[in-house]
C-alpha cells in the first residue's frame, strides 16, 4: 500500500545542492512534517538534518532508500516560514538549502547535546618567569602567554584563538610546562542581561519622529510589507523612533527583531531596550550553545516578543513577526564572511516580506544599496534632519598634511591646528577624541637607502611595528619578529619607522600635551574581559581627557563633554583597490565626527589628510550626504557596479601559484561557456584585466572581469587570484547561477575556492 508520509526530503549541512530522500518508518509517518529535525545514514554515518518535504512517491528507485534513523523533534522545530527564508537564502548567496538552515539553528540543536560551559584560559602564578625563556625557541607559545599575562585575567578560548591567530597547540604545550590552566566554566547569565536598566519617561517626540513612527506602525497594523530607510543624522534621535515602533508592534500583538552592529551590541544599548519592554530576548556571539537555546526557545514560545542582536538575529523564531530594525544598515558586519555569506539586511527585507511586515533601516550615511531602493520607490525614505535639543552637527575642518609639516619639513602625524584644539579643550576640562584606523606604533618600516619595506614572509603586507612588544607583526596573519635592526634587502642600517598607528598617536599626545590624561582603546589594548568599560567609566566621569582609539571608538559613542574630535588619517581606506573604498571613507568620517558636539558645548572636528581635494572628504566636510550619494552612484552606474549590477567574487586560494591561476582560468572558462549572445567588455574601475575579445557565450549584461591577483596576493603562504562576475539588467543572477554552484560544489585539487554574491570586500 503506499502511504502518503512515507519518504522524507531531508537537507543536510553538506555543500551539495539537493535534498536526500529517506523512507520514513511507519511509526514515525503520522508526526514526521518539514521542519523536523531526523537522524539519518549517510555513507557511513549518522548526521542530523531537516525534513524539508514529506513525500508520498521517492521519485527514485525504492530499493535504493534508505530508512532514516530517529525523529528528534515531535513538532517541527523550524516553522515553514524560516525553512522558506533558508531556501530563499541558499539560492541568493549560492550554497544548499542545508547549510542555510544549518546557519538559522542554534548549533545545540544540530548537535545531540548542548555545550553548557565556556572554555577559559588563564596563566598559572609566576608564568611571567617563564616569558623570556619562550621567547625565541617558540614564538607562538610566547604570543599565547604575553597575551594572557596582559590580560591579568581568564580569556576565552574564541578570544585568545582569534586575538593571537593561532591555533590550540600552543596552548596544550602550556599547560603541559604547567604555565597555564584551562578550565571548563559553567555559563549561565549573560552579562548583557545583567546590567542596569535604563528607565524614565520616554521624550516627546518631535514632529519629525512622529511623522516616521507613525509611517512606521501604519504598516505594522496593516499587516502587509512595507520598507523604510529612516536617514538620520547622527542624534537625531533614529533609537527612539525605533524604541516606538517597537512598542506599536506590541500594541499590535506582533514581535521585532532589532539588528544591531556586533561592536554596538553594549549593555548601553541593551539597557535602553529592557528599559522600555522589561522581557527583551538577545542574541550575539558570545553566548554559549545552552544559552542560545534558552533564549532561542524563549522567543520559539511566545515569551520574548522584542529580539536584540547582532546579524544572525534576523533568524531569530518569533511568533508573528510585525517589524524588522536594522540599526546602521550600511555596516559591513551585517555580512556574514562563511556560508552562507548573507548580508543580514537583505535577509531582514526578505522575510519581512514573507512576514508582510515592515523593515526598518536606520543610518546617518546610508549604503548605496539602500539609498537607491529609496529613490527608486521600493523602500520609503523618512528624514531626521536635525539632531534632537536643537543642538548641530560640529563644524568639520580640513587639514592638509602636505603643508603641516614639522621641523625640518619631516611629516607630522598631529597638525598644529589639531594639538592646538585638544590642549585648550583639556584646559576648558572639555575631552577630545582621536580616530584612526590602524593600531601598532608604526605601520611601515622603511630603509631610506634602498626604499625597501620590511614584508611578511607568507603575506603580502608590510610589517607594522609595535612598540609595546618591540615587535614588527603582520596584522594578515598574526607573525611576529623582533624588528630588524638591518635592512633585509641591502643590509643597511637606520630604518625608519613611517606613519602611524593608534600607538604612536597615544605618545605622540603625551609628549606634546604634558599632564594630560590619555587613555587608548584598540584591540590590542582592549583584551581583558570589562576592559571596554575600564575605559569608557573613567572617560564618562571625566577622569580621561583625551581617548585615542580605532573602529572601535568610530561609532556609537555618546559624550556630551566631547568638543573635539580629530580623524588622524582619512586617507587610510581611500587607497585601497576596491569599488567601496569611497563609500567606507565617506562613511568612517561621518560617524567619527559624529562623536563631537553632542552636547550644548558644541564641537568641531579636525580631518587630516594628504588628498583633501577626494571628494569623499569634501562631502563629509559639508556634512552633504544627498550629494555625495548622487556623485558615488553616478560613478557606479558607468563603471556597472553595485547597486547598478550583482556582483559575484570568486576567490581562488592555493599553496602554488601556477595551480592557483589555472585555476581561476578554468573557472572564467565555464563562466564564460555558460550562456547565449555576446557581450563585449566595458571598463572596469579595478585592477582587472579586462577580456578585450568579445566573450562568447554571455547573456547580455553579464560581464567577466578576471582573473587577476587578489589585491592582497597571498596570506599565510597562499596564493591569492580572483575573478568578479557583474550581473546588470535585463540579466538576473539567475542566469549564472547553476554554474556559480558548479563552481561552489566543484572539486578543485589543490585550492579554495569561495563564491562570494554581493562581497561587501574585494580586498
Ligand atoms: P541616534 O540613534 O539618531 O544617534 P538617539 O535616539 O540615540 O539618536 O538620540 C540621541 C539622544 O537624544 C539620546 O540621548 C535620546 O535619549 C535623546 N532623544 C531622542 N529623542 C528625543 C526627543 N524627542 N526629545 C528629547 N530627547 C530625545
Ligand atoms: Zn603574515
Amino acid at each position: 500500500m503506499v502511504s502518503e508520509r512515507a519518504y522524507a526530503a531531508v537537507a543536510l549541512n553538506r555543500p551539495i545542492r539537493t535534498e536526500f530522500t529517506y523512507a520514513v518508518p511507519q511509526p514515525l509517518r503520522s508526526s514526521i512534517a518539514p521542519g523536523a529535525r531526523v537522524v539519518v545514514p549517510f555513507a557511513t554515518r549518522r548526521e542530523v538534518g531537516v525534513c524539508v518535504r514529506v513525500l508520498g512517491e521517492p521519485g527514485m528507485d525504492p530499493r535504493r532508500i534508505r530508512p532514516l534513523e530517529r525523529l528528534l523533534d515531535e513538532e517541527p522545530i523550524l516553522p515553514g516560514d524560516l525553512l522558506e527564508l533558508a531556501l530563499w537564502i541558499a539560492d541568493e548567496t549560492v550554497c544548499s538549502w542545508g547549510q542555510a538552515i544549518a546557519a538559522l539553528l542554534p548549533a545545540s540543536l544540530k548537535r545531540e547535546v548542548a555545550r553548557r560551559s565556556i572554555v577559559q584560559i588563564e596563566a598559572t602564578p609566576g608564568a611571567e618567569g617563564a616569558l623570556a625563556s619562550l621567547e625565541t625557541d617558540w614564538p607562538k607559545q610566547f604570543r599565547v602567554l604575553r597575551t594572557l599575562l596582559e590580560a591579568g585575567g581568564p580569556v576565552e578560548r574564541v578570544e585568545l584563538l582569534g586575538r593571537t591567530k593561532l591555533s590550540w597547540s600552543p596552548v596544550l604545550r602550556l599547560r603541559k610546562k604547567g604555565w597555564v590552566r584551562i578550565r571548563r566554566v559553567p555559563v549561565t547569565s549573560d552579562p548583557l542581561l545583567e546590567g542596569e536598566i535604563e528607565r524614565g519617561p520616554p521624550p516627546r517626540l518631535t514632529p519629525e519622529q512622529e511623522a516616521a513612527r507613525d509611517a512606521v506602525t501604519a504598516i505594522v497594523r496593516e499587516r502587509k510589507f512595507g520598507g523604510f530607510l529612516l536617514f538620520g543624522i547622527t542624534g537625531s534621535g533614529k533609537t527612539e523612533v525605533y524604541l516606538r515602533a517597537l512598542e506599536a508592534t506590541l500594541a499590535a500583538r506582533r514581535s521585532a527583531i532589532v539588528l544591531v552592529p556586533e561592536i554596538s551590541l553594549t549593555p548601553q544599548t541593551v539597557a535602553r531596550f529592557r528599559g522600555r519592554f522589561g522581557e527583551v530576548a538577545v542574541l550575539h556571539s558570545r553566548l554559549t550553545d545552552a544559552q542560545r537555546f534558552d533564549q532561542w526557545r524563549a522567543i520559539r514560545e511566545g515569551k520574548a516578543r522584542v529580539v536584540v542582536g547582532a546579524r544572525s538575529a534576523v533568524f531569530a523564531p518569533v511568533r508573528d513577526l510585525g517589524l524588522v530594525v536594522v540599526d546602521e544598515e550600511h555596516e559591513p558586519s551585517f555580512k556574514q564572511q562563511q556560508v552562507p555569506r548573507y548580508h543580514a539586511r537583505d535577509v531582514a527585507r526578505r522575510r519581512a516580506e514573507i512576514a508582510e511586515a515592515a523593515l526598518l533601516l536606520g543610518s546617518a550615511t546610508p549604503s548605496l544599496e539602500a539609498w537607491r531602493d529609496a529613490q527608486e520607490g521600493r523602500s520609503r525614505l523618512l528624514r531626521l534632519p536635525h539632531r534632537v535639543g536643537g543642538g548641530s552637527l560640529p563644524e568639520i575642518r580640513v587639514v592638509d598634511l602636505r603643508r603641516e609639516t614639522g621641523p625640518g619639513r619631516a611629516p607630522t602625524l598631529l597638525s598644529r591646528p589639531l594639538l592646538s584644539a585638544v590642549r585648550d579643550a583639556v584646559r576648558r576640562r572639555e575631552q577630545a577624541i582621536l580616530f584612526l584606523n590602524r593600531r601598532g606604533f608604526a605601520p611601515v618600516l622603511y630603509c631610506p637607502t634602498c626604499a625597501a619595506t620590511v614584508r611578511c614572509d607568507r603575506c603580502d603586507a608590510s610589517l607594522t611595528y609595535h612598540r609595546r612588544h618591540r615587535r614588527a607583526v603582520c596584522h594578515l596573519c598574526g607573525e611576529e619578529e623582533v624588528p630588524p635592526t638591518k635592512c633585509p634587502d641591502c643590509t643597511a642600517g637606520g630604518l625608519l619607522f613611517l606613519g602611524a598607528g593608534s600607538e604612536r598617536v597615544e605618545d605622540l599626545v603625551r609628549r606634546e600635551i604634558p599632564g594630560i590624561r590619555v587613555a587608548r582603546m584598540d584591540s590590542d589594548t582592549m583584551v581583558a574581559r570589562g576592559a571596554h568599560e575600564g575605559v569608557l567609566g573613567p572617560f564618562r566621569r571625566g577622569e580621561i581627557d583625551a581617548l585615542v582609539g580605532t573602529q572601535m571608538i568610530a561609532k556609537g559613542l555618546d559624550f556630551p563633554n566631547v568638543t573635539v574630535v580629530g580623524v588622524v588619517s582619512a586617507d587610510t581606506a581611500l587607497h585601497l583597490p576596491d569599488f567601496r573604498s569611497t563609500e567606507r571613507t565617506f562613511q568612517l568620517i561621518s560617524q567619527v565626527a559624529g562623536r563631537a558636539g553632542r552636547g550644548p558645548k558644541g564641537g568641531v572636528v579636525f580631518v587630516q589628510t594628504h588628498q583633501p581635494e577626494q571628494d569623499a572628504i569634501g562631502f563629509a566636510v559639508r556634512h552633504d550626504y544627498e550629494a555625495f550619494a548622487r556623485e558615488e552612484i553616478e560613478g557606479r552606474r558607468s563603471a556597472g557596479f553595485p547597486p547598478f549590477a550583482r556582483a559575484v567574487r570568486i576567490l581562488v586560494e592555493g599553496k602554488d601559484e601556477d595551480r592557483a591561476r589555472a585555476t581561476a582560468v578554468r573557472i572564467r572558462d565555464r563562466l564564460l561557456g555558460s550562456s547565449p549572445a555576446p557581450e563585449p567588455g566595458k571598463s572596469p574601475a579595478l585592477p582587472f584585466e579586462v577580456e578585450e575579445r568579445p566573450l562568447g557565450g554571455l547573456a547580455p549584461g553579464v560581464q567577466i572581469l578576471g582573473p587577476a591577483p587578489a589585491p592582497i596576493a597571498r596570506i599565510r603562504g597562499r596564493a591569492r587570484w580572483h575573478l568578479l562576475a557583474k550581473v546588470a539588467p535585463p540579466s538576473t543572477l539567475a542566469a549564472i547561477r547553476a554554474v556559480l554552484h558548479d563552481v561552489a560544489e566543484g572539486s578543485w585539487p589543490g585550492c579554495e575556492v569561495t563564491v562570494d554574491v554581493d562581497p561587501v570586500s574585494v580586498l
